[in-house]
């Protein structure tokens, strides 16, 4: 961590993104991250791929200072070990422990990760960007967020009024915990879908069944 301590004061924007930026030297990356936004160059990300973009050349940057030439796919491969969901635990401490032993900060590199809600802002206050149109990905990403959000709130909302009721004696209940879920039907086939299920999949199963049907005919 040290060895970085110099060039702190090169940060060109208060925010993290700009931070980790200056720190582990990523040149060019504010031109990228626009261009790739903003889908000037050949393809589009949203904010989520993005995150994962600039969080995978942050683990290169890394490696590269810790003596090691990554692999044609490490990177991917090591990032995807320490951060996806579907990896179990005792793969990622193995993966983390394999860094530290070829003398990577892992913890200081994984603190330095940083999320599609920082690089939304880095683009929007610290680059002053905008999108004239969201992407299809963008705009199910904010509404991911958004309806996060509410969920959220409402089991906060209904755990304290759970709570209160208890306290007044007025219900009665041990620990208890609250989960929202919010349920899509399609009246067409009947399938439902959690919300955040409908949302990666963006199509009922009907619907990609008759599209697949189409296409063959
Ligand atoms: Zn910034
Ligand atoms: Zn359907």
């Amino acid at each position: 961590m040290t060895d970085r301590s110099q060039t702190e004061t090169d940060t060109s924007c208060g925010c993290k993104l700009g931070r980790v930026g200056d720190e582990y030297e990523l040149r060019a990356l504010d031109e990228e991250l626009i261009a790739y936004w903003t889908g000037d160059g050949d393809e589009q990300l949203s904010t989520r791929q993005l995150a994962t973009y600039v969080n995978q050349r942050v683990l290169e940057a890394a490696l590269e200072d810790a003596g090691i030439l990554p692999k044609d796919g490490e990177i991917e491969n090591t990032y995807r070990l320490l951060t996806d969901d579907d990896v179990s635990s005792g793969t990622r401490v193995q993966t983390r422990n394999e860094l530290r032993r070829d003398g990577v900060e892992v913890d200081q590199v994984e603190s330095d990760f940083v999320s599609h809600q920082t690089v939304y802002n880095h683009l929007t206050d610290c680059l002053e960007t905008s999108l004239e149109k969201p992407s299809d990905d963008e705009r199910v990403e904010r509404s991911v967020d958004k309806l996060g959000a509410l969920q959220n709130r409402t089991a906060a909302v209904t755990a304290d009024t759970v709570e209160q009721l208890d306290r007044n004696d007025i219900i009665d209940i041990g620990e208890f915990n609250v989960a929202v879920s919010v349920t899509v039907t399609c009246e067409d086939c009947l399938q439902e879908y959690p919300i955040r299920t409908l949302l990666d999949q963006r199509s009922c199963d009907c619907r990609s069944q008759s599209d697949d049907a189409e296409a063959d005919a």
